[in-house]
């Protein structure tokens, strides 16, 4: 573990803390037993000693870790078929938000206000006891972001156009988002309510973009809605369905849980409240969880639709999460561990690199570019 004592490094090299004292020496440091020495000095030492000791920093060991658990692979049998994880994608105002209104309003809580937010919201959505989780994003960002980061979440992209609209340049964005993201794509061509629309145009644009509507000849299923009248709401779900079958998405529920924060915040009364999707294994009250620089012990999980808690939440399940001790980023994944020290070591270990890193002006923030060429 680095950095640490030249006495501690000394124990765990096999040599006397004398010779090491004396190395440093001949390099022009005069320290002490009791001295902290850092990676790069011991990198020194080793060299000048002829020394093949394995210089691994507290931060590898704590995430060689967190990537077993990563690579933990499920025997097949463990596998049972999960609900997809879809997300609106498209040009602003052309009614990402809406439909999802729609759909949760209709289905769930008649009446749910359906303002814009500035949030990244994750429901359930129930189509004859079949489910499908809905993300709705602010923008592109969002769903950049996390790609980037290696948290990417999407099964499936509904890639939403505005039929009185057309492909705008967002739309451009949004289909090259999920092209380099390798989920299907469903188009809804929405605001099929105007009077005087003509799907034809859009559907034109569509091709000249690579995507060719099934009724076509192509490969792309195009559903005509509207989060005005309904329309299309059930042929939405129904395709998303099969497009999941087809896709034959699975988990394994009886491991602990992995998965992403959607997002977070910290509330006066509650604490800090994490918006999780579960991708893989069973979260559940009580589990150490890190999250970036966060952890904690899950104090309760409550569904982010209703509100009502939740005994546990199994794969693609969108879920608050209250316990964790400061809030951590969207796009943080997160990771189920034994004990609570374990989680709170690798926690403030993240903590203090990101701190380091910012003090040395470096920054982690991926470029729209960079996602590009991923
Ligand atoms: P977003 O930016 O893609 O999330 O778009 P919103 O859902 O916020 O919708 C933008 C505007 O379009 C709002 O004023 C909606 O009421 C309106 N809108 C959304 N869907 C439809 C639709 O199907 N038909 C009509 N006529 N208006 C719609
Ligand atoms: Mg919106």
């Amino acid at each position: 573990e680095l950095p640490c004592s030249i006495r501690s490094f000394s124990e765990a090299a096999g040599i006397s803390a004398a010779q090491v004292l004396k190395t440093l020496m001949g390099m022009g440091m005069m320290m002490n037993i009791n001295a902290q020495i850092d990676q790069g000095t011991a990198e020194l030492i080793a060299a000048e000693l002829d020394l093949e000791i394995s210089l691994k920093s507290q931060t590898s060991l704590e995430e060689d870790l967190i990537d077993q658990i990563e690579e933990r692979a499920d025997e097949e049998a463990d596998l049972v078929p999960r609900q997809p994880i879809v997300t609106f994608l498209g040009h602003v105002d052309h009614g990402k938000t809406s439909l999802l209104d729609y759909l949760i309003g209709t289905r769930i809580v008649k009446g749910e206000a359906g303002g814009i937010t500035q949030h990244i919201r994750a429901y359930e959505v129930d189509k004859d006891g079949r489910k499908i989780t809905f993300v709705d994003t602010p923008g592109h960002e969002a769903f950049t972001e996390m790609r980037a980061r290696g948290a990417n979440v999407t099964d499936i992209a509904v890639l939403v156009i505005a039929a009185d609209d057309g492909i705008m340049p967002q739309t451009e964005e949004a289909i090259s988002h999920a092209k380099a993201a390798g989920v299907p794509i469903v188009v809804a061509l929405n605001k099929m309510d105007i009077p005087g629309v003509d799907s034809n145009r859009p559907m034109t644009q569509m091709t000249e973009h690579g995507l060719t509507p099934s009724e076509w000849g192509g490969d792309v299923e195009v559903v005509r809605t509207s989060a005005t009248t309904g329309l299309g709401m059930d042929e939405l779900l129904d395709t998303l369905l099969t497009v999941s079958e087809l896709n034959e998405y699975k988990a394994n529920p009886n491991r602990d849980a992995l998965g992403v924060c959607l997002e977070s915040e910290q509330q006066a009364d509650r604490g800090v409240i994490a918006k999780f999707v579960v991708q893989n294994g069973t979260l559940k009250v009580g589990d150490v969880v890190v999250c970036g620089p966060a952890h904690g012990r899950v104090k309760a999980l409550t569904d982010t639709l209703t509100g009502e808690p939740m005994r546990e939440a199994g794969p693609s399940t969108p879920v608050n999460v209250t316990g964790l001790d400061q809030p951590p980023g969207a796009g943080d994944r997160f990771h189920v561990l034994d004990n609570i020290a374990e989680a709170r070591e690798i926690a403030e270990t993240r903590e203090f690199d990101s701190k380091s890193q910012n003090l040395s002006g470096i920054t982690t923030k991926v470029s729209f570019e960079h996602f590009q060429q991923l």
